[in-house]
């Protein structure tokens, strides 16, 4: 009888963990190379960030691409190559809705033929702002960056082709509800504002050098924000973004922090 009690407890109690974690959830997080990332919420949403999926850092670019077929939500920093990337392709594909400031959503229909239906101004904001999205399952702030701002126009634009003006580059501060608090700083320099950002779980952190912060600021950086994981990113697609993960982790690594996650193209992340 007390073996039978003590059974019933313990798939009691199994069962409540199990219920517990469905309850809580999981995010993940998957790294695709040079500044691209895809975010699942518990929500069973899917987010990704300035999504150049078959950049030349990732051998699997196109089975990787493929394999994206539902996504809800491109948020991008700003109007680069690198960072655009397979966005417009991904968003005829998927219906995907675009998250970014307002000049850059507008050069990005206007020059880069995304789908005008899948812009608007609920899905727009500037810095400070603050925007609640999918039914409340993430809020994404607009942070500076430190960077520049252009947008090339894309082959059977309205303009010849050039360089056009799309708005000043960002970060984003991204809230997922009942999931981690992400800090994903777009391309820049290291800047004293970062100690504002908020509480940080995930920083995403550009580390190549040359166009961003190389891994010395990338460092100061870290030891500004204080997240509990941090993401190098925006280094090793080509011989030029020349700051290493090794570089950085051993500059941290002196200071003492802990908690670099080094994701290589395709891996993923489950934060819990
Ligand atoms: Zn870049």
């Amino acid at each position: 009888m007390k073996k039978y009690a003590v059974a019933v407890a313990t798939s009691m109690l199994l069962l409540f963990m199990a219920v517990s974690a469905f309850a809580a959830g999981s995010t993940s997080i998957t790294y695709y190379g040079q500044s691209a990332f895809k975010i699942v919420t518990p929500g069973g949403k899917t987010l990704l960030i300035d999504p150049w999926i078959t950049n030349p850092g990732n051998p699997n670019g196109e089975k990787d691409l493929a394999a994206l077929t539902k996504v809800d939500l491109i948020l991008l920093t700003h109007g680069h190559g690198d960072h655009v990337g397979n966005m417009v392709l991904i968003s005829k594909k998927t219906g995907a809705k675009l998250v970014t400031t307002p000049e850059l959503m507008k050069a990005a229909v206007l020059h880069s033929n995304y789908p005008e239906v899948n812009t608007g101004n609920h899905l727009t904001g500037a810095f400070g702002g603050e925007i609640t999205l999918l039914e409340g399952e993430v809020t994404v702030r607009f942070v500076p960056a430190v960077h520049g701002g252009s947008m090339e126009i894309a082959e059977g634009s309205i303009m010849p082709r050039n360089l056009v003006y799309a708005g000043l580059p960002s970060g984003f501060y991204i809230t997922v509800k009942n999931g981690p608090k992400i800090y994903h700083t777009g391309d820049t320099d290291l800047f004293g504002d970062m100690a504002l950002v908020g509480e940080v779980d995930i920083m995403m952190v550009c580390i190549g050098d040359k166009f961003t912060m190389g891994p010395q600021r990338a460092a100061q950086a870290v030891r500004t924000v204080k997240p509990r994981m941090t993401i190098p990113m925006h280094y090793g697609t080509w011989e030029i973004l020349s700051g290493t993960p090794e570089q950085f982790e051993s500059i941290l690594k002196k200071s003492a922090i802990k908690g670099m996650k080094l994701l290589k193209p395709s891996e993923t992340v489950v934060w819990k």
